[in-house]
């Protein structure tokens, strides 16, 4: 019988706890958690992001800021911005929106990021620390992250003696993802695009993550019967059947046919997305404690 990883409902313990610890925080210390979210230009989708992290954050019950500039805005101009948000007391976590406008260089400002407000994780000294295990003061990139809390759900906190296959390499998500596979005792192998035989490399995965971006690529045989599938991809493709015009999710994984042989597996929407978001806000919780000089609470 497979298991559907519900990512809602995993999400929504998280978010329980991070209220939890916000509220407690500011009855110990008086601290706020605050969180500065920096957008730059009009992307559709971006916006969206944007937006629900806004709310969730007031969820959260911290205090939430939203830069919105324009699409014209110079990179000293974000740099500036960003060397405020690094100075303000208020502010524990500081997100850059990516992609920025072409005439940006997306690695400047992120690297321009205090580290000890970098809540996505994705300064060198945040994926230095996770590379080299030190995960205690680092912040992990939320997406990874959230796939892992999926994962220790379905199998625990230690892997030791189950093979991983992630398929993608990228900053954001592969490669954290296998650095905490790894921390976690698994036998970790990475596909890519240059890789020879993907559908074989995958049948031997006790844990497969897939975080590539093409729609429903890895299919039923690719899943070694019982394995545990984790779907980063989201994916969006025409659906006629819906009415002209209309579209719909999918992940990197066709999940009817996988979910016959998977032994868990996330569903897109629904799996890893919420993930993301609940993590975000909990880095965001974990640097409001420890800039309050306090143990943050463990998710
Ligand atoms: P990137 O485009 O940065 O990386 C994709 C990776 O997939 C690359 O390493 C690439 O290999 C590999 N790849 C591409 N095509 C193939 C192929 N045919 N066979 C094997 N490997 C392939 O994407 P991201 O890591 O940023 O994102 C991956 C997916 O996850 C996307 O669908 C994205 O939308 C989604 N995502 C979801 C999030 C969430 O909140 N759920 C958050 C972030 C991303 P190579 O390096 O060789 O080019």
């Amino acid at each position: 019988m497979t298991t559907r990883i519900d990512g809602k409902d995993v999400a929504a313990s998280v978010i329980e706890t991070v209220k939890a610890g916000a509220a407690a925080l500011k009855s110990s210390s008086n601290v706020v958690p605050g969180i500065a979210v920096v957008i730059v230009g009009e992307d559709p989708a971006s916006q969206v992001y944007v937006s629900s992290k806004g709310k969730k954050a007031k969820e959260c019950g911290f205090h939430s800021v939203q830069h919105t500039l324009a699409e014209t805005t110079s990179e000293a101009d974000l740099l500036a911005l960003v060397e405020a948000l690094n100075i303000d007391p208020a502010i524990h976590g500081i997100l850059v929106q990516l992609p920025l406008p072409g005439h940006i260089d997306d690695g400047r400002v992120i690297q321009a990021i205090n580290p000890a407000k970098d809540v996505d994780g994705f300064h060198v000294i945040n994926t230095g620390k996770l590379t080299t295990g030190d995960v205690d003061s680092a912040f992990v990139p939320c997406t990874p992250a959230g796939s892992m809390l999926l994962i220790e759900r379905a199998r625990g906190k230690d892997l030791s003696g189950l093979n991983a296959v992630v398929i993608g390499r990228s900053n954001i998500v592969g490669k954290p993802m296998a650095s905490l596979l790894l921390m976690a005792n698994a036998t970790v192998t990475v596909g890519h695009s240059r890789t020879a035989d993907l559908p074989a490399l995958c049948r031997n995965a006790d844990i497969l993550v897939a975080a590539v971006g093409r729609p429903e690529m890895v299919k039923g045989d690719w899943v070694k019967p019982g394995a545990t599938v984790i779907d980063v991809g989201i994916n969006r493709i025409p659906a006629p059947e819906r009415g002209e015009g209309k579209s719909r999710l999918v992940g990197d994984v066709a999940y009817e046919e996988c979910a016959q042989v998977a032994g868990a597996i996330t569903p897109v929407p629904g799996g890893v997305g919420p993930m993301t978001i609940a993590m975000l806000m909990a880095n965001t919780l974990v640097s409001a404690y420890r800039h309050a000089g306090q143990t943050p609470p463990s998710f």
